[in-house]
C-alpha cells in the first residue's frame, strides 16, 4: 500500500523539477563549452583567447555550483545523491549528485507526484 506522503505534492514536484532543469542546463552548458573548446582548439590557438575562454568556463562552473544549491529534495532539503556518502562528502560532492533520481536517498520520498502512475 502506497502512502501519499511518500510522494511529492504537485507543488513540491514542480519546484523540484524546476531546480533539476536549471541544474541539468548548467551541467549541459559546461559540457557543451568543453566540447566546443576542444573542437575549436583543432583549428586555432586558444592561448590568444584565454582571457575570454577561462572566465567563460569559470562562470559556467560557478553556475553549476549555484544551481546545485537550489537542486535538492523539497521534502528534506538535501541534495539527491546517487548513493549514500559516508566519507569526504565535499570531495565527491559533484559526482555524487544524481541527475535523474527516482527517490530521495535521505528521506525516501519518491520524486514524482502522487497522481503519476508510471
Ligand atoms: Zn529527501
Amino acid at each position: 500500500m502506497i502512502k501519499s506522503d511518500e510522494y511529492l505534492s504537485p507543488t513540491e514536484k514542480a519546484r523540484f523539477e524546476a531546480g533539476r532543469k536549471k541544474f541539468l542546463t548548467a551541467v549541459a552548458l559546461v559540457a557543451a563549452l568543453c566540447v566546443i573548446l576542444s573542437v575549436i582548439s583543432h583549428f586555432m590557438l586558444l592561448d590568444d583567447y584565454s582571457w575570454i575562454v577561462l572566465p567563460a568556463l569559470f562562470a559556467a562552473i560557478i553556475n553549476v555550483i549555484v544551481r546545485s544549491w537550489s537542486y535538492k529534495c523539497p521534502r528534506c532539503k538535501k541534495a539527491p545523491a546517487a548513493k549514500r556518502i559516508s566519507f569526504g562528502e565535499e570531495v565527491s560532492y559533484s559526482s555524487a549528485i544524481a541527475l535523474m533520481p527516482k527517490q530521495c536517498s535521505h528521506c525516501g520520498v519518491h520524486f514524482k507526484d502522487f497522481n503519476e502512475k508510471s
